[in-house]
C-alpha cells in the first residue's frame, strides 16, 4: 500500500485529498481544493493561488492514472464542482477517463441544498459509476455510515469515511470529523487501522468553545493512542494554534503522530491571521520528529510584494507534496516548484 497526499492546509491549500495504491485498485478520495476566497473579505494571497494551482494539476494527475473515487461529503474543497470557484476544481479540469472510474459516495440524503446540487451535478456527471457507498464494501475497500462533519447536524451534514485494507495493512481517511465526536472515534478504533488521515478541530473558529475544544483533545488522546500512526491536517493547520496544539498532543502522546508525514510546509490560511505578516509555516522532519521552522515573509498589506520578492521565496525549500510507503519504509518529498 502506498499513501499520497494531494491536498491539505499544510500544503497550501484547503482540503484533504489523498491517492492510495492497494494492489491494483488506485484509490483518490476527496478529489477538490478550496482558497477560502471571502474569509475576512480578504482575496487569497498570490503564493496561495499558486500553490492551489499546482495542487488541482496533482489531483487531476492522480485521476488519470485511478480506478476509484471515493466523495467522503460534497463540500467544495471534497469534490470537483460544476460552477467551481477561479480556484477550485472544475468538471472542466476533470480528465476524461473521469466517467470510467468506480464511484463511492456519502448518500446526499438529508445532507443542505447546496450538497444536494452538486452531488445531482456529480451523478450527471458520472451516471451509473456513481454508487452511495455508506455501509458497503468492495475489495480493499470499506465505507463508513455518515458520521457527524464536526458536531453534525445542519448546516454541516455529515461525511463518510473510508477504510483500505492490503494484506492486513489498513489504512483509514476520515474527512472533517474534527474530532469532536466521540462514537466516531469508537468507529475508527473498530477499524483497527495502521494509519489514520483525519481533520483536527478548527481552533480558528471562536465558536469553538472551551467544552468543544476539551472533547476534541480527548479525542485525539484516544485516536493517537489506538493506531500506529495519526495524520491531523486541514481544519486544524488553519492557524497558528493548530500547531502548537499538534505540538502538545505530539508530546503526549509520543511518537507515531505528525502532520502529513516527513515534512509540512504551506501557506495556508495562517498569513491571514498572523498579526499584520504573511507567515509561512515550514516543518521537516522524520516521524517521530519535532522540528518546527517558522517564516515570516511578507506584510499581507501589501502581497503583491511576494511577487517581486521571489528571491527570498527562492532561498526557502519547501515539499510539494507527501509521499510515504504505507510501511514508513519510503518518505519522499519534492520541491514546491510553485514558490520559485
Ligand atoms: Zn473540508
Amino acid at each position: 500500500m502506498r499513501l499520497e497526499i494531494l491536498s491539505a492546509e499544510s500544503l497550501g491549500v484547503r482540503g484533504l485529498c489523498c491517492r492510495v495504491e492497494a494492489g491494483a485498485r488506485v484509490i483518490v478520495i476527496d478529489p477538490g481544493v478550496a482558497l477560502g476566497i471571502r474569509r475576512y473579505g480578504l482575496l487569497p494571497h498570490p503564493v496561495q493561488i499558486a500553490a492551489g494551482r499546482a495542487v488541482r494539476q496533482r489531483i487531476v494527475a492522480a485521476l488519470e492514472g485511478a480506478t476509484d473515487m471515493v466523495f467522503s461529503h460534497f463540500h467544495g474543497d471534497h469534490v470537483p464542482l460544476f460552477k467551481p470557484n477561479p480556484y477550485q476544481l472544475g468538471f472542466s479540469h476533470l480528465p476524461p477517463c473521469i466517467k470510467t472510474l468506480r464511484v463511492w459516495s456519502l448518500s446526499p440524503a438529508g445532507q443542505s441544498f447546496t450538497s444536494q446540487a452538486r452531488a445531482r451535478d456529480l451523478m450527471d456527471l458520472l451516471g451509473p459509476h456513481f454508487q452511495v457507498a455508506e455501509g458497503r464494501a468492495d475489495g480493499p475497500l470499506r465505507f463508513s455510515q455518515g458520521v457527524p462533519h464536526g458536531v453534525g447536524g445542519p448546516p454541516f451534514g455529515s461525511v463518510m469515511m473510508t477504510r483500505v485494507d492490503v494484506g492486513g495493512r489498513v489504512f483509514v481517511h476520515a474527512s472533517d470529523i474534527q474530532l469532536l465526536d466521540a462514537a466516531t472515534i469508537d468507529r475508527i478504533l473498530d477499524w483497527a487501522p495502521h494509519w489514520v488521515l483525519a481533520a483536527g478541530p478548527p481552533l480558528y473558529l471562536g465558536q469553538l468553545d472551551a467544552g468543544l475544544r476539551a472533547r476534541a483533545w480527548a479525542n485525539a488522546r484516544r485516536l493517537a493512542a489506538g493506531v500506529g500512526t495519526l495524520i491531523l491536517d486541514h481544519h486544524l493547520m488553519r492557524s497558528l494554534a493548530g500547531l502548537a496544539w499538534l505540538e502538545d498532543l505530539s508530546s503526549e502522546v509520543g511518537s507515531g503522530l505528525f502532520a502529513p508525514p516527513t515534512s509540512w510546509a504551506g501557506p495556508g490560511s495562517c498569513w491571514r491571521r498572523s498579526g499584520g505578516n504573511f507567515t509561512r509555516l515550514c516543518r521537516y522532519g522524520q516521524a517521530g520528529t519535532r522540528s518546527t521552522h517558522t517564516v515570516r515573509l511578507v506584510s499581507k498589506r501589501s502581497p503583491h510584494r511576494v511577487i517581486s520578492g521571489t528571491q527570498k521565496l527562492r532561498r526557502l525549500t519547501a515539499p510539494r507534496h507527501c509521499d510515504a510507503d504505507i510501511d514508513g519504509s519510503c518518505l519522499d518529498a519534492s520541491p514546491l516548484s510553485a514558490y520559485t
